[in-house]
């Protein structure tokens, strides 16, 4: 693995996620770091509309929508880096103790081959690095349903990921930290945790790297 990071490094130098100039490690930047449109402590955690809570610390606009765009549809997967530690220390702040394993809301099969990487996969590597710890897998995309950001309609959005996701085996008495990259209408995280709780988790709670900025919610 340090030998593939080694290369990597030489044949993609490690960059801001958001400005992208190119830094000795994958980091934010200092004037980025200042620039960013930070989720205030009252609105750095919503409730979705299933009940489950969702933490986030950044708006999705500006320089915070280029970087993701970059990261999700422009092969910038190192980015996943920085973008992690951001959710962990979300997801650290808002629920202290509340979760014992760490998953994400997975691509389906046919995005991952076009894609070559599963975004989300990438942030809760990320995020459980800073623990010392790995995600698991425990979602499986199970209908390749539209992607959510290619339908207008609020009552399409919430209903397009209903039954698009299977948990794996029997998680009776987990307690789960969801990790995603945008959480938007909340529907694609309600599917997840749906499954989750069917399958017996006891708890289920989510941390994204960014919530729709107000104005555009
Ligand atoms: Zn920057």
């Amino acid at each position: 693995m340090r030998l593939w990071t080694g290369l990597l490094d030489l044949l993609f130098p490690p960059k801001c996620p958001f400005c992208g100039s190119v830094r000795d490690k994958p980091e934010i930047c200092p004037a980025c770091w200042k620039a960013l449109p930070w989720t205030e402590e009252a609105r750095s955690l919503r409730e979705l509309e299933g009940g489950l809570r969702c933490a986030a610390p950044l708006w999705y606009k500006g320089i915070v929508r280029d970087g993701i765009r970059r990261f999700k549809f422009h092969g910038a997967a190192a980015s996943a880096g920085p973008l992690g530690e951001l959710v962990a220390r979300a997801a650290a702040e808002r629920f202290p103790g509340e979760f014992d394993t760490v998953t994400w809301v997975p691509v389906s099969a046919k995005r991952l081959r076009r894609r070559g990487y599963d975004q989300s996969r990438l942030l809760a590597e990320s995020a459980c690095r800073c623990w010392g710890a790995a995600p698991e897998r425990l979602l499986r995309k199970v209908r390749d349903n539209p992607a959510q950001s290619g339908l207008s309609g609020a009552a399409e959005r919430r209903e397009n990921p209903r039954g698009a996701y299977e948990a794996a085996g029997d998680l009776s008495g987990k307690r789960v930290l969801l990790i995603d990259d945008v959480c938007s209408t909340g529907s694609t995280l309600n599917a997840c945790g749906e499954a989750l709780r069917a399958a017996g988790a006891a708890e289920v709670v989510c941390a994204a790297v960014a919530f729709p900025a107000p104005e555009e919610a």
